[in-house]
């Protein structure tokens, strides 16, 4: 087994549980690759050798993002909508139908290919680990197809027939989905999840399409409390979910109740730049004791960037975390909400999934947006 040490790391983000910082951060730091994980962490000074050594320059090295939501197996292109938006016409579920009609029409080969480009643009941004749902189907066949394209790049892949309504009676369609496609999902599938919201699906709903996913041994994840205050997140914590996204309209028993259960709020402030909505209260999530993480939600409607570190960005100048907040949200509690110890950190026996960054420290990610700061990414070991 090859051993790699990247040396002369100026900040190196472990993550550490143990350590006395939220980043488990070590200075003058070295990192030994054996095989795909981390093998030895340490001061440069202190460290083994190995067969091949990587100089750091002096920059921050962090563990590769783990973007726990995103919508990448879809068609067309909705940025008229998006302009529309910009000024003054506001964002509602539905435009969903949009996108569904355009993935329904692609061939498998234009959504692999598309999803490929994606998942390259990510990388190149430092994620490593990515959750994707289907959703743009809504029929047996788009759906379990979405799901299959989704399982070519991920483990992480969610079941979200529920997404909106099509068409038709909405009680025949949670009868469909509960049914038939979920028997047509389940094999491509680890998670399952909905849409909990006016206008998609409430909650008597949103239960009864996580239980028939529970039965045939899909975890469940929702996206609740986006739009408007709702019953969503108090589900999901009732329910005892790993996660519940969005929590951007949370009623003061929607924090005790996440604090309560343990549930993660992802939230995905991508969504709010990009929808001018007001963003989720992060600084009041955080002094509740209530875990937060940090995702894209890329998808072609009310999101469409990959980009954690314009989510880190956001989450800093909008939403009051710190810096370190912010990449420990990206990172650590982002493994957390796919239920993942094996990635979101740099510690001895971790993937050896990682970024280099452009910059002597985590805080860059926040302090320079929109800078293409990541100079290499690294799965399993090795540069990509
Ligand atoms: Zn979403």
């Amino acid at each position: 087994m090859t051993s790699t040490v990247i040396t002369n790391i100026g900040e190196l983000v472990t993550n550490d549980p143990a350590a006395t910082d939220l980043l488990g951060t070590v200075e003058q730091a070295a990192l030994v690759i054996e095989g795909t994980k981390v093998a030895w962490v340490g001061r440069a000074a202190d460290a083994p050798p190995a067969d091949e050594q990587h100089d750091a320059g002096g920059r921050a090295v962090l563990p590769g993002f783990v973007d726990s939501h995103s919508h990448l197996v879809f068609a067309g292109d909705r940025s008229q909508e998006f302009a529309a938006r910009m000024t003054g016409t506001p964002y509602a579920a539905g435009g969903i139908r949009t996108t569904v009609a355009a993935t329904r029409a692609a061939t498998d080969e234009q959504l692999i290919s598309h999803v490929t480009r994606l998942v390259a643009e990510m990388r190149r941004q430092g994620t490593t680990t990515v959750e994707i749902k289907s959703g743009y189907g809504l029929t047996v066949r788009d759906e379990a197809r979405s799901l299959a394209v989704a399982r070519l790049f991920t483990e992480e892949t969610t079941f979200l027939g529920a997404h909106v309504v099509p068409d038709g009676d909405p009680a025949a369609y949670v009868e469909l989905v509960t049914g038939p496609m979920l028997d047509a999902a389940k094999e491509h599938a680890r998670w399952i999840d909905v849409f909990c919201e006016r206008g998609a699906f409430d909650e008597d709903q949103a239960r009864a399409v996580l239980t028939a996913g529970a039965a045939v041994g899909l975890r469940g994840r929702l996206h609740a409390n986006q739009l408007t205050y709702g019953p969503g997140v108090r589900l999901a914590a009732e329910l005892g979910l790993v996660a519940v996204d969005h929590c951007t309209y949370l009623a003061d028993e929607d924090f005790a109740a996440l604090r309560d259960s343990g549930t993660i709020a992802t939230l995905l402030p991508g969504v709010e730049f990009s929808t001018k909505q007001p963003y989720p209260d992060a600084r009041r999530l955080i002094d509740a004791g209530v875990k937060v993480a940090l995702a894209s939600d890329c998808n072609p409607g009310s999101c469409f960037t990959s980009s954690l570190p314009l989510c880190i960005a956001l989450a800093v100048r909008e939403m009051g975390m710190t810096p370190a907040e912010a990449v420990h949200a990206a990172t650590y509690v982002g493994a957390q909400a796919l239920d993942r110890d094996d990635v979101g950190a740099l510690t001895v026996g971790s993937r050896a999934d990682l970024m280099i960054l452009d910059a002597p420290t985590h805080v860059h990610l926040a302090y320079r947006p929109g800078v293409p700061l990541v100079a290499a990414t690294w799965v399993g070991g090795r540069p990509v």
